[in-house]
């Protein structure tokens, strides 16, 4: 079977599905009145993203130098950094550092799961809990996340209810609403929490100038996940760095904005391990928080896909508004895309990580209808980029 036939194959069993449609349409419904609400209600957000979208070009052309300054400043705050060209070294890094036998909690990482990470870690005799609770929920059914920020869409709460009994033996009231999993869970992982030896998050933005990592969120996961553990590693893309702080705390606004949860409930700016200066003034490293932060940065045809179309997909803040918008999506959801990238941006990300062959082949599901490019914070050409992958794959099938 070609990946164009397996591809036709998934989405049609998308498409078949009742409760897979039901659950995909009325969260693109709550998520699609939510963005110009936030965008009318604060004005200064527009500002914002044109400021991101300028400060993302200028890091990505200058890629280089920022990672140089990012390497200088992390020495100056004791953040250990490493640098993965591939998937593979990505993990044997993290691998190296956590070795085996460990408790991990993760919060939620697009590029933990471009990477595999959680299932490297667990096959290394570590055990790896997701604490995002949609995350959670695609650990429990084995499955992908099926939206950038709410991996968890094409669950009903019914079938999120079972999800969490049958997996983790948790008791709910026989006709669950959602807050009765979301307090059945929280106490679930309470104990997760503080047993871990690791915390593993990503991360919205880096700090060149500070060696900055900024996160927002609105469970409070990412909180304990970040502030309990004695050891915190990051996992990024090399795209995510920008040049100075005030820019990364800017784009991870713009971010949430996008995403539809504005205000968000907590920011954290996380500046090398936990330390305090309370006794002589001289700073100790290793207070209540980790005594130790690694930062990976993570490759993975990034740096390639430069001096082509898909430079421009780099600057992408992976705020998932494309994906509510584009009207194929909103059948399939991630179930459109590669190993973890779906929809509008999913398909030039599977491009850039997976390879031009599989961008190609999703990109021919595409209307051309150019609703994704009207609605990005940062405008990125997504249908052009997605055209020049359709154009390139049919030429290759036809060669
Ligand atoms: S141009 Fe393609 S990817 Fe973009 S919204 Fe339309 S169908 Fe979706």
């Amino acid at each position: 079977m070609t990946g164009l036939e397996a591809l036709l194959r998934s989405v049609y069993s998308a498409l078949d599905s009742d409760e897979f449609q039901e659950a995909v349409w009325r969260s693109s419904l709550h998520a699609e009145e939510r963005v110009p609400q936030i965008l009318e209600k604060y004005s200064y957000i527009r500002r914002l993203a044109e400021e991101v979208l300028e400060a993302r070009r200028r890091a990505i052309s200058n890629i280089e130098e920022v990672l140089e300054r990012l390497r200088e400043s992390a020495r100056r705050v004791k953040l250990n950094l490493y640098f993965a060209e591939t998937a593979e070294d990505a993990r044997r890094i993290v691998g190296r550092i956590i070795g085996s036998g460990k408790t991990v909690v993760f919060s939620k990482s697009m590029v933990a799961e471009e990477i595999r990470l959680r299932e490297y870690l667990e096959e290394n005799g570590n055990e790896v809990w997701e604490t995002d609770l949609g995350q959670l929920l695609i650990q429990l059914e084995n499955g992908k996340p099926m939206h950038t920020t709410a991996p968890a869409i094409h669950l009903t709460v019914e079938k999120a209810a079972r999800l969490v009994i049958e997996k983790l033996g948790l008791e709910l009231p026989s006709d669950p609403r959602p807050e009765d999993i979301v307090l059945a869970v929280r106490g679930f992982l309470r104990e997760k929490f503080t047993k871990a030896d690791y915390g593993v998050s990503g991360a919205n933005a880096i700090a060149a100038d500070t060696a900055s990592i900024v996160l927002v969120e609105n469970e409070g996961n990412i909180r304990l996940v970040t502030g309990f553990p004695e050891r915190h590693i990051v996992v990024a893309g090399v795209e995510k760095v920008v040049e100075t702080l005030d820019l990364a705390l800017k784009q991870a606004l713009v971010q949430a904005a996008y995403a539809g949860l504005f205000p968000p409930t907590y920011m954290n700016i996380i500046s090398g391990p936990s330390s305090t200066a309370d006794i002589e003034h001289r700073r100790v490293y290793g207070a209540h928080g980790p005594r130790e932060v690694h930062l990976v940065l993570i490759d993975n045809g990034r740096m390639k896909a430069r001096g082509t179309p898909l430079e421009e997909q780099l600057r992408c803040i992976r705020c998932g508004r494309c994906q509510w918008e584009c009207p194929v999506w909103r059948h399939t959801a991630n179930i459109w895309g590669g190993e973890v990238y779906g929809g509008p941006m999913g398909i030039n990300w599977t491009a850039i990580t997976e390879g031009l062959e599989k961008g190609g082949e999703l990109s021919m599901l595409c209307l051309q209808c150019m609703r994704c490019d009207e609605v990005c914070p940062v405008e990125i050409p997504l249908s052009s980029i997605i055209h020049w992958l359709r154009k390139n794959y049919v030429a290759s099938l036809l060669s």
